[in-house]
């Protein structure tokens, strides 16, 4: 632990050096060329445990020091990852796919030292609940003990530091999981954080979903913060029973917009595409679904395709870039599958939809697929890549009922050139967040989780805090 912002400068090797077993390890690959990143050592499950008793150890002390020196020691952390904000975008667009440019990783690792500087920021004191003259009651919140921390790959950097900073701040050890598609990442970060960070209160366990299996059985974790697919929210609900374990969910999304008929398209275009296509689609909250009035349709798939089409896609490393590779082959599987079935189903490609399968990285076009059946599988599935279907409508009532009709809601959206005609639609939809006429901006002061099988509890924001905390009231 040190008491000024970390001294050690890393460069990009020294990071990936830091970070990579001297000898063996699983091979990590550039999804855009191929190439070798780096190894990284894959413990079993056992290393979990001692893991395990270590955080236990360190808990104690981290939660004594108090909400102000906790605060401290996460703003030194938010200035380690500025200091070393370069290497960690190499490290995160080399693995991940991102581009260094645009809303990608350096964004990425923006965000990160945004977000611990905003968790350490927020007034949290106790809560008077009642104080009548008679009753006085406060509602406080205690640290839970030890979180677990299991992730996803497609912003493994940020999503770490939204289940971190939080749980670090109310006095609680953490245990990163991080997906094996993106593992590096992650251990750079926790790298970079532990310059500032006590021993033992922020560890990496880099393993496979045995581990994170393990995680959610294990006694000695009493929290899980899990952001990932709704096959393992639902697995990791099921296992955790054993302690009763606290949960926060942030599953799988399919994101829906509507656009009314009195936007303005060009107005609109860039806003959507974005909402759609940032880090390439691989976005929870992105939009998946885009439904739009019949008498502005023409018009805005216009728009669109004009905007998108100039938006380049490519190796991260080229500063020209806005657009990456997918993750991983079995995204690229399922983005290809999709479409095809899209094709197959006569809707019409407007944009993209025409992949080189044989090439090294994992690139899939920007697509815009028009004119498609409702009930399509890349309607109705989450398409989680480069490929937006546009769904036209003649009633706004059927276009909710659309937009509800599945069985999640993390984000959607309302794009209108009348803001109080945008919110009565936006009442009506059933999601974690409705955005006005842009989709998927998230803010550390406002919370963020899904609504219906998207999951459940809160992230940012004093909101997010609550869910690290064990809530006790005091009477009298
Ligand atoms: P995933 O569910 O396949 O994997 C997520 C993590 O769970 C990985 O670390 C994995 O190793 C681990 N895991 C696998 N099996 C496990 C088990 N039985 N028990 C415990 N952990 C286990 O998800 P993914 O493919 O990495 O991520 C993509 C999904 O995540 C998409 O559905 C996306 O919408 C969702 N996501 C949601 C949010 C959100 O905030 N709601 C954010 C990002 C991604």
């Amino acid at each position: 632990m040190t008491d000024t912002a970390s001294t050690q400068g890393f460069t990009f090797e020294s990071l990936l050096e830091a970070v990579q077993p001297e000898t063996g390890g699983r091979e990590i690959l550039d999804p855009a060329t191929g190439e070798l990143v780096g190894r990284v050592f894959v413990p079993s499950v056992s290393a979990l445990d001692e893991a395990v008793a270590t955080a236990e150890q360190a808990q104690p002390a981290w939660a004594g020091l108090g909400h102000d020196e906790r605060s401290r020691l996460l703003a030194l952390a938010a200035d380690a990852v500025e200091a070393n904000a370069e290497p960690l975008a190499q490290l995160l667009s080399r693995e991940q796919g991102k581009p260094l440019n645009g809303p990608n990783a350096r964004f990425e690792v923006g965000a990160c030292a945004s977000w611990l500087r905003a968790t350490a920021s927020f007034e949290f004191t106790p809560e008077v609940l009642v104080d009548d003259g008679q009753t006085y009651a406060e509602l406080h919140y205690r640290p839970l003990g030890v979180v677990g921390a299991i992730g996803p790959w497609n912003w493994p950097m940020m999503i770490s530091v939204w289940q971190l900073a939080p749980a670090l701040r109310m006095g609680n050890s953490v245990i990163m999981k991080p997906s094996e598609y993106t593992p590096l990442s992650v251990l750079a970060l926790a790298e970079v954080l532990n310059t500032v960070l006590p021993e033992g209160v922020l560890q990496v366990v880099a393993g496979d979903g045995a581990v994170g299996e393990a995680m959610s059985t294990h006694s000695d974790i009493d929290k899980i913060m899990f952001t990932g697919s709704i096959s393992t929210g639902k697995a990791i609900i099921g296992s955790s029973a054993g302690n009763v374990k606290r949960l926060t969910m942030e599953l799988g999304g399919n994101d829906a917009g509507i656009v009314l008929p009195d936007a303005d398209p060009k107005a609109i275009a860039e806003g959507l595409f974005w909402g759609a296509f940032i880090n390439t689609g691989q976005t929870c909250a992105a939009l998946k679904r885009l439904y739009v009035h019949t008498d502005i349709y023409d018009e805005v798939c216009r728009a669109l395709t004009d905007f998108a089409a100039k938006v380049p896609m490519g190796n991260g490393r080229d500063e020209r870039n806005e657009l990456g590779p997918l993750q991983n082959k079995a995204q690229f599987d399922i983005v290809d599958s999709l479409v095809e079935s899209a094709k197959s189903s006569g809707a019409k490609v407007i944009l993209g939809g025409d992949p080189d399968r044989e090439a090294a990285g994992y690139f899939y076009p920007t697509t815009l697929i028009a004119d498609i059946d409702p009930q399509n599988p890349l309607v109705t599935e989450e398409q989680f890549g480069p490929a937006l279907p546009i769904i036209r409508y003649d009633d706004v009532d059927e276009a909710v009922d659309l937009a509800n009709s599945l069985e999640v809601g993390l984000g959607s959206s309302v794009w209108s050139s009348d803001r109080s005609a945008a919110v009565e639609v936006a009442a009506r939809l059933e999601a974690g967040t409705t955005w006005i006429n842009s989709h998927g901006g998230i803010d550390p002061r406002i919370p963020f989780g899904g609504a219906k099988q998207s999951g459940y509890g809160l992230e940012f924001g004093v909101h997010g805090l609550k869910g690290l905390g064990q809530p006790h009231v005091v009477v009298g």
